[in-house]
């Protein structure tokens, strides 16, 4: 991956800040009795009235076997990843927790980024597992250094996990963007330190980690989309799109 010019970079970082503000917004809306669909919908409207694109929607990843068919991936529990909002809705209940995973092209410019959320009260364990897992993610963040290699984010990540309970998803793992979707490298959530590609001035990645409050094992649905753990216990995913910088990686995508 190549370091952006600066009107990559300025459309990179617009493109995050309009994310953060529609991811902000999907957030006030969960609480029991929303329907899965509603926040697609809202997702999708907020974007296309500020004059962008939802990233993921007729978006056909890697081995997927048709077109992405919504603009948020909605992940509830023991979904992991992609979950579908819009094909057979959810109404959210008191308890779950609801991962907002959302691609925005501001431009030709793709930010991605990702939020768990709980709805209403939820378990200590899983409030546990979702401050992990964001904790995880600033970890990440912060060994995303000039000079320093794809690794030591990686083994970052990994790090905030051990003596957990919790399980990294090891098969997903973060990745370049702001050109496409998913671009070089791959950004594994567990690894060695000092190994890996060199983190350049002015690189875009996506990180996130995703976790399990079981096993790592995750198992993909017939509607070819939907990651599920194997042993159906909760996930919990946070992601941002951040932008390597002389002095350290800035945040393109906060949620506010
Ligand atoms: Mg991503």
């Amino acid at each position: 991956m190549i370091a952006r010019t600066t009107e990559e970079k300025e459309g990179i970082t617009e493109s995050g800040r309009r994310l953060g503000a529609v991811l902000a917004e999907l957030r006030r809306h969960v609480a029991p009795g929303v329907s899965t669909k509603e926040l697609d919908d809202i997702a999708e409207k907020m974007i296309l009235e500020g004059g962008d694109l939802p990233a993921f929607k007729g978006y056909t990843p890697e081995g997927a076997p048709r077109p992405y068919p919504a603009a948020l991936c909605l992940s509830v529990n023991d979904e992991v990843v992609h979950g579908i909002p819009n094909e057979q809705p959810k109404t959210l209940k008191e308890g779950d927790i609801v991962s907002l995973d959302l691609g925005l092209i501001h431009k030709g410019f793709v930010s991605d980024a990702a939020i768990t959320v709980g709805v209403g009260a939820v378990s200590k364990e899983a409030q546990e597992l979702m401050n992990t897992t964001e904790n995880a993610l600033a970890a990440g963040i912060a060994a995303a250094k000039v000079g320093g290699r794809v690794g030591d984010i990686s083994h970052a990540i990994e790090q905030e996990y051990k003596g957990t309970k919790f399980s990294i998803v090891k098969v997903l793992g973060g990745h370049g963007v702001g050109g496409h979707v998913h671009e070089e490298p791959f950004v594994a959530n567990f690894g060695h330190a000092g190994t890996g590609e060199e983190l350049v001035e002015g690189m875009v990645l996506a990180l996130e980690p995703i976790a399990t409050a079981g096993k790592g094992t995750v198992t993909i649905a017939a509607d070819g989309y939907t990651y599920r753990t194997k042993d159906g216990s909760i996930a919990a995913h946070f992601e941002h799109t951040i932008l390597i910088e002389k002095d350290g990686a800035r945040v393109l995508t906060e949620v506010a």
